[in-house]
């Protein structure tokens, strides 16, 4: 439709030095019909006029779009507020007052990530004592190990680079990094003395990369601030580490000479996500957060010894027409066939980090390993969830106090990078750490104790790594190498 009325839009209206130049005769407007006749301009006007006043209704809204929107008090708000914002909460009723509903992608990010009031911006959510959940390189260090081996046979496949980095996105305690290093400079110094290795931390948090650093570099190599707005310092090992905000701001090299091996371990279940639901004209709705207080979601911690109410300011509702985001799983293929009524959770910034990674691998060298939990053969429905204090919550519970978490989209992951990369997986957890060998290894470190209760931890570790009922069968690894690759060790 719009590309029909462009081509009828009398070119005069918009380049009257085209008029001047062929002389025609003023339409009786002041307009000029140009090349077109008098028909072909009256279509045009007609199209054109009709685009506008539906486009009037619907901006007007022919029944009421927001049914509380007489409710609210007027913005901003009057009393002895500051103006300043104290909290996340207050952020996002203000923000919808003035706004309307707002996409759960922004309310995610603001939840994660907001400078001030963010979960990641401004905790350690890995904290043994304070914090909400807990990590596969957190529960044993054979766990990195286990990968460093994997990143050492991968260097060694691929003729043993002698320039390389390690990239890390959302590298957390900064503890995986730390094991792979250890293992992977433990073998590669039995091969090779002269290589170079370089670290970046994709890493949103000041808090967290402070953590990392405090594990990975030494005192006496400060933490510093580069003229670009980078921080960085030097590790343990005498390796260059830089921390960075997004994918954006790592340079590739162009000679093919530096080769990057990957990680990302828990880092894509964090990411914001959009969620829509498929109408009977096959149209996509979003679902949009609102903020009403007649909506009650209860929603108490299981064990918890806090009693009090769960109650949530906020909760989902459905666009009442398409959004500009609506266009996301309309032009895609992959929603294309499922049914009316069908909920999907789809995650654009995924999509960029993967890019992103599959970019840095070069022809004959690189690696991207993704570990995370997930779905491979189906799309993710409903699956955004809170995490507060080891439990499940409401992800709408204590904005920015709360863990958001979502089952990251494998299948898609494949789809894009497949003619990209050579792909591997994904692969359950379990089966990955069995085949690259971490039965040998644990029987290994339990022999080499006689402490009866160190060996339990130690076995205990193994199966809540490797058993399905644990996280052996939900987590999932997936392998991105250069087009041609042989498969690697662990798929
Ligand atoms: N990989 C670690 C930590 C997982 S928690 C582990 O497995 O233990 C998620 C990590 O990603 C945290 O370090 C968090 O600060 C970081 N993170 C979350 N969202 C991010 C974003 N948008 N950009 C960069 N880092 C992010």
């Amino acid at each position: 439709m719009i590309r029909s009325i462009r081509k009828y839009i009398p070119k005069q209206c918009f380049h009257s030095s085209v008029f001047q130049l062929q002389q025609l005769p003023p339409h009786k407007d002041g307009l000029y019909f140009g090349k077109y006749t008098k028909e072909e301009y009256e279509d045009a006007k007609k199209i054109i006029q009709d685009q506008i006043s539906k486009l009037e209704t619907e901006i007007k809204g022919d029944y009421n779009i927001r049914e509380n929107i007489d409710k609210f008090k007027p913005f901003p708000e009057t009393g002895p507020s500051t103006g300043k914002i104290s909290n996340l909460t207050d952020f996002f009723k203000n923000t919808i007052k003035l706004t309307g509903p707002i996409s759960l992608s922004a309310f995610m990010r603001q939840c994660l990530t907001h400078p001030e009031f963010g979960y990641y911006t401004t905790r350690d959510p890995l904290n043994l004592k304070t914090g909400d959940f807990i990590t596969s390189p957190e529960i044993s260090s054979v766990f990195g190990e286990m990968l460093g081996i994997w990143y050492f046979t991968t260097w060694q496949s691929q003729n043993r680079p002698k320039q390389m980095r390690f990239i890390e996105f959302g590298p957390g305690k900064g503890t995986l990094i730390n094991d792979i290093l250890l293992t992977f400079n433990k073998l590669i110094r039995k091969v090779q003395g002269d290589v170079k290795i370089k670290i970046i931390m994709i890493e949103a948090s000041n808090v967290l990369r402070k953590e990392q650093w405090k594990l990975l570099c030494e005192e006496s190599n400060a933490f510093e601030t580069t003229e670009e707005g980078f921080n960085r310092s030097v590790t343990k090992w005498n390796n260059d580490i830089v921390w960075m905000d997004t994918e954006k701001s790592i340079k590739k090299d162009e000679t093919g000479q530096i080769a990057n091996y990957i990680i990302s371990h828990e880092f894509f279940d964090a990411l914001p996500i959009k969620s829509f639901i498929k109408q009977d004209d096959n149209t996509w709705r979003e679902l949009v957060v609102e903020n009403s207080e007649l909506v009650e979601n209860k929603l108490g911690i299981e064990g918890s010894e806090e009693t009090k109410d769960f109650d949530v300011d906020f909760h989902l509702t459905i666009s009442p027409k398409e959004t500009p985001s609506s266009m996301i799983p309309k032009l895609s293929k992959r929603y294309k066939d499922l049914p009316v009524g069908t909920r999907i959770e789809i995650c654009p910034d995924a999509e960029l980090y993967i890019m992103k990674m599959v970019q840095l691998l070069n022809e004959n060298n690189g690696a991207v390993l993704v570990v995370d939990y997930g779905t491979t053969a189906s799309v993710p429905e409903n699956s955004l969830r809170g995490i507060y204090k080891h439990k499940f919550v409401s992800p709408f519970y204590k904005p920015g106090d709360v863990d958001l978490s979502i089952d990251v989209d494998f299948g898609n992951l494949v789809k894009l990078t497949e003619s990209l990369s050579q792909v591997f997986g994904p692969l359950n957890q379990g089966d990955w750490l069995h085949n690259i060998g971490i039965g040998y290894r644990i029987d290994q470190l339990i022999k080499s104790t006689t402490d009866e209760s160190k060996q339990d931890k130690i076995y205990e570790s193994y199966k809540r790594l490797t058993d399905d009922e644990q996280m052996g069968k939900i987590y999932k690894f997936l392998a991105l190498l250069p087009k041609g690759s042989k498969k690697p060790i662990g798929f």
